[in-house]
């Protein structure tokens, strides 16, 4: 039977010719700061970014973690928008490691922080109230569609944050989405904040991994609770060799997953009882009228087209190994099973 899996871009299995890159990756004992392939992973990193320094850590989850306890003091608030991977996806790790509080703000249908409440989430220095340490942005915003925060939405929160004298995170675990989405470099985008994370493991389609980038000093300090957080890895080249392909080969082609996904919500549009939201990369949520979602899900996974149902909604991501003729037969399976129900 086929299997056409959108269930997340995660699921991206290694070209081939990544697979070689991994078996030659030259090597070294990382924690020592011998691995010539995980130094070459961290300068280009930091240079795609335009940060001084890099980390490569085993997660997204670890490199969001390790910049807020990098930023911050334990009792710090740190302000993330309601809808951020950070808050709901990272299993708590800023209130249960880092004696931080997550402080919400509005995060609008876009992905953007709503300026106005940022501003009063601020706290003023007062021994009542816990120092704000930090403010945390993500693009693309994986809660709200994928969405793609522009220059001007990310300059507008350097801006705020510089008023308060405090720096910005940027979740970038999708951030070569952004790029591509808006023909602009990567370090375009990552220059309004102090730091960046970003992702080899999702639409780059590397088996494991993840790069913080920042100043020197931060990474400095951001290298140490690596380690405590169980991410110091010896020879980690083999890991960083799949990294250094991936942002030569890899970055250019998730224009082709932004219009296999374009062309899976036109499908999808046209479909009596759906509705979504056009997407702007390669996530596409939408739902069906008089439909049990997770019934929908088992329905289509029994013919082979594997999605998840999340947040009230379904959700298809395209990504490498997923072709157009995958999202037209996707679209085509969703079709069929709600024209058989009408
Ligand atoms: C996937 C993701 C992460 C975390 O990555 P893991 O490697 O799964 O820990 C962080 N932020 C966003 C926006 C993500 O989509």
């Amino acid at each position: 039977m086929k299997s056409i899996d959108l269930r997340s871009d995660t699921v991206t299995l290694p070209p081939p010719e990544m697979r070689k890159a991994i078996a030659e990756a030259e090597l070294g004992d990382d924690v020592f700061g011998d691995d010539p392939t995980v130094n070459r992973l961290e300068a280009i990193s930091a240079e795609v970014m335009g940060k001084e320094a890099a980390l490569l850590t085993t997660s997204g989850t670890q490199s969001n973690l390790t910049a807020l306890l990098s930023h911050c003091q334990s009792g710090d608030e740190v302000i993330v928008g309601d809808e951020a991977h950070i808050l709901h996806f990272e299993a708590g790790g800023a209130f249960a490691l880092g004696g931080l509080g997550l402080r919400t703000v509005h995060n609008d249908e876009r992905g953007r922080l709503d300026l106005d409440e940022v501003r009063q989430a601020v706290r003023s220095r007062d021994v009542h109230f816990p120092p704000t340490g930090l403010i945390c942005v993500e693009n693309t915003h994986n809660r709200c569609g994928g969405s793609v925060l522009s220059e001007d939405d990310l300059a507008a929160v350097r801006a705020l944050a510089d008023e308060y004298g405090l720096p910005v995170h940027l979740d970038g675990a999708r951030l070569f989405n952004a790029a591509v989405a808006l023909e602009l470099p990567a370090s375009r985008l990552a220059q309004y904040a102090d730091s960046v994370s970003f992702s080899l493991c999702k639409g780059l389609a590397c088996p494991i991994g993840s790069l913080l980038c920042g100043s020197r000093e931060l990474i400095h300090r951001a290298r140490r609770f690596r380690k405590m957080l169980g991410g110091g890895m010896r020879q980690a080249g083999i890991i960083a060799a799949a990294g250094v392909y991936a942002l030569e080969n890899m970055v250019d082609r998730l224009a082709d997953d932004h219009a296999n996904a374009r062309v899976l919500a036109e499908g999808l549009a046209g479909i009596p009882g759906v509705n979504l939201i056009p997407p702007q990369t390669n996530l596409v949520y939408f739902t069906a009228e008089g439909w049990d979602l997770g019934e929908l899900v088992r329905r289509l996974g029994g013919q082979g087209i594997i999605c998840l149902n999340e947040g009230g909604a379904i959700r298809m991501v395209t990504h490498y190994g997923i072709d157009r003729g995958d999202v037209e037969e996707a679209a085509l399976d969703v079709r069929s099973l709600l024209e058989k129900r009408a």
